[in-house]
């Protein structure tokens, strides 16, 4: 009997273990199948909380439902009718103590035609002149590996890419925009520059590209962690171990020990490690791998739910959030209007909005070593003085994710590269897989899952 060890209970591993458990069905195998996760509770950084008729997410909050590949599992989980799809409407970005609104007919911030620059209320007369400078320079100097922000404000004028632009890009991005190169944000920009002559020409004439409209991203009636309850109903022929923490991982000739906080060890004939990579590398131990590992990094975040008991129509009309332009003026970088973009997550239609708190702004240092209450008033601080709400709040979820947000540079692709040949060479059978590796997005976290599952399977 051969036996499959699964290492962490997120959606990478359940996805993972579904599929092993269904080649086990399918075959009538005897096939012995492990999923060890080291919390009380299986789902990761998917874990609904809901409580006083919020339904807040403490991680992720939605699937972006263009992933078709998700909609069969989801059908599959029985979850087909518990689907719901955000609203849309309008994001604001807080500047100079306002929230101005994204222009519509703009894609990451960037104007998609003439008239979505001359209506812009972020950009000053003078700003939107400077930007008409991108119908008539031709580009004789940029290549994709060149900066995006530099590439930008060539064409289009310091004040529109500081104001308009660079607030939603580098939150899209996670980074500078001098840091990121246009290769790794919007390549195709450069190949409009050429064809139209200028960059709002060509996203004007590929506007329907850029179409995000309705049902963009989905969730489930009671949040995301509907999804992990399914997957662990229908996991009957595994051993789900929770509150078990794998201490190490050691090969023993054609096999392996897995070692868990209670001593107990597992003979393992495969192992897949569904766990972050810094979690990955301390159970392999094996100093050959250190340079590649260092090359795959991560940042934080801290989450920041708050409800009220008001209704949540004292927010601007058809508004869904905003995006803070200055760190000097708010804490938060961002925040998300969750009531009103998620109809499912107030009951009563009171307020529910959620800031976001990352590791690139400059008061994160200090935010980082505060306790929930400290973190709560800080927020409490930035919905007063971008939204004007002073009412005390009704419920609040708060969550640090220290290190934990996968950030994927440039150089990404080869250390993920360098791991997977030196594993199989050295750890024939162990599997990296995750969030840290393959993309961060559930629906890649659920086909890297399935993908490595199948990776075993072939093998039988
Ligand atoms: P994880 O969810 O990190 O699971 C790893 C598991 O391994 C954990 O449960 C951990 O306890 C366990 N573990 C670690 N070490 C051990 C060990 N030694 N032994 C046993 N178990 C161990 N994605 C989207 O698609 N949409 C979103 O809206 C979205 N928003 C996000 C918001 C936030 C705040 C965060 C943090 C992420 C968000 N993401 C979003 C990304 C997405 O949630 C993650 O990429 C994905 O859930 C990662 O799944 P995973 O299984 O690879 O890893």
């Amino acid at each position: 009997m051969k036996t499959v060890v699964v290492i962490g209970g997120g959606i990478t591993g359940l996805s993972a273990m579904y599929e092993l458990q269904k080649w086990k069905k399918t075959n009538g195998s005897d096939l012995r199948l492990v999923l060890a996760e080291a919390s009380q509770q299986l789902g990761g950084k998917i874990r609904t909380v809901n409580q006083n008729g919020f339904v807040m997410e403490a991680g992720a909050d939605s699937i972006v439902s263009r992933k078709m590949e998700t909609m069969p599992l989801i059908e599959e989980l029985g979850l087909e009718k518990e689907v719901v799809y955000n609203a849309t409407g309008s994001s604001y970005i807080y500047i100079d103590g306002e929230l101005k609104p994204i222009p519509d007919d703009a894609v990451f911030g960037i104007p998609a035609s003439i008239e979505s620059l001359a209506k812009s209320t972020l950009v000053s007369v003078e700003g939107k002149v400077a930007a008409l400078k991108d119908f008539y320079t031709k580009n004789e100097t940029f290549t994709k590996n060149d900066s995006i922000g530099s590439f930008l404000e060539h064409f289009l004028g310091s004040e529109l890419v500081e104001k308009q632009i660079a607030p939603v890009l580098s939150g899209v991005y996670s980074g500078k925009l001098s840091d990121l190169t246009i290769a790794s944000t919007l390549p195709y920009l450069i190949d409009y520059k050429e064809k139209y002559g200028s960059i709002i020409k060509g996203l004007e004439a590929n506007k329907q590209k850029f179409k995000g409209g309705e049902r963009k991203f989905l969730s489930f009636q009671n949040g995301l962690g509907s999804l992990i309850d399914a997957f662990e109903e229908k996991l009957n022929e595994a051993e789900i171990l929770l509150n078990t923490n794998v201490t190490k991982i050691e090969q023993e000739g054609s096999y392996y020990k897995v070692v868990l906080n209670n001593q107990e060890i597992i003979e393992a004939d495969y192992i897949i490690l569904c766990i972050p990579h810094t979690a990955a590398e301390s159970l392999i131990t094996d100093p050959d791998l250190s340079q590649d590992f260092a090359g795959l990094k991560n940042s934080s975040l801290i989450s920041v739910y708050v409800g009220f008991d008001v209704p949540d129509s004292v927010l601007p009309a058809d508004g869904t959030g905003f995006i803070a332009a200055n760190t000097d003026e708010l804490s938060c970088n961002a925040c998300t209007w969750t009531s009103r973009k998620w109809e499912h997550t107030s009951k009563s239609g009171n307020l529910l909005v959620r800031l976001f708190y990352k590791s690139s702004h400059p008061s994160f240092a200090t935010l980082k070593e505060m306790d929930q209450e400290e973190l709560l008033n800080v927020a409490l601080g930035d919905i007063n003085k971008a939204l004007g709400i002073t009412a005390k709040p009704a419920d609040s979820e708060i969550t640090k994710w220290t290190e934990q947000m996968p950030n994927y540079l440039i150089t990404h692709p080869k250390s993920v590269k360098a791991l997977e040949r030196k594993m199989a060479a050295a750890y024939p059978g162990v599997i990296l897989a995750g969030c840290s590796y393959y993309g961060v997005g559930i629906p890649d976290c659920i086909e890297n899952g399935i993908d490595s599952a199948r990776k075993i399977v072939l093998t039988f």
